[in-house]
């Protein structure tokens, strides 16, 4: 059974290698010859996800599914949301993503964040999404080597490590997109065979 992950992170691809069933196939998007990018113009995190499944159904014929996550700050009204990989501009540079949120967030006190992550599953007729969220709060600085994006600067609630500071298998067990990549697999687990031709 093989879907295809539309997803051009690298980092993404071997997390969900690694909390997929290895009975599941996942394919990249340079594994189909999908070299362009993909349109994510929607104003909410499951349109993106949406659209861009729905660019490879549509385009190349597999069953896919696509991640669109964002990290939501109480205190900014849910900014960065959706610009989450352009908040400091369209160069989708981390270090200066990360330098704006601690910049926009100077002298708040209200550090609660939360990072959503939803997946949009394309398998024949079917359309779904599932949605993973973690809540935490945010750092006045970066603290930690791992992980990639606002990692550095965001301690999820019941921890005192930032994500950044934590090993890939940590994080994979409590993260935003584990709890969405869990409904998935659940699903897959039960509905999949149906599609496995
Ligand atoms: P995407 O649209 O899912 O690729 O993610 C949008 C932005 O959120 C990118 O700038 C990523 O760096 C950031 N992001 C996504 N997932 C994570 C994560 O697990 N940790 C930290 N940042 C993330």
């Amino acid at each position: 059974m093989e879907f295809v992950f539309a997803s051009g992170n690298k980092d993404k691809i071997k997390e969900a290698r690694l909390l997929i069933s290895s009975q599941v196939k996942i394919l990249s998007l340079t594994d189909i010859f999908c070299t362009g990018d993909i349109p994510e113009t929607s104003d909410t995190i499951e349109g993106n996800a949406l659209q861009k499944a729905n660019y490879v159904f549509e385009k190349y014929g597999y069953n896919c599914f696509s991640d669109d996550t964002g990290l939501e700050i109480e205190a900014l009204n849910g900014k960065p949301g959706t610009f989450s990989a352009r908040y400091a501009g369209n160069e989708k540079n981390t270090e200066a993503n990360i330098q704006k949120v601690l910049f926009d967030l100077n002298e708040i006190n209200n550090r609660k964040a939360r990072f959503k992550t939803a997946i949009a599953l394309i398998m024949g007729d079917e359309k779904i999404i599932f949605e993973g969220i973690v809540t935490g709060t945010i750092l006045s600085e970066k603290r930690g080597n791992n992980g990639f994006g606002y990692d550095p600067i965001f301690v999820p609630d019941g921890y005192d490590k930032t994500f950044s500071e934590m090993s890939l298998l940590e994080k994979n067990k409590l993260s935003h997109r584990a709890k969405a990549f869990q409904k998935l697999m659940n699903y897959l687990n039960e509905h999949a065979h149906f599609a496995s031709k």
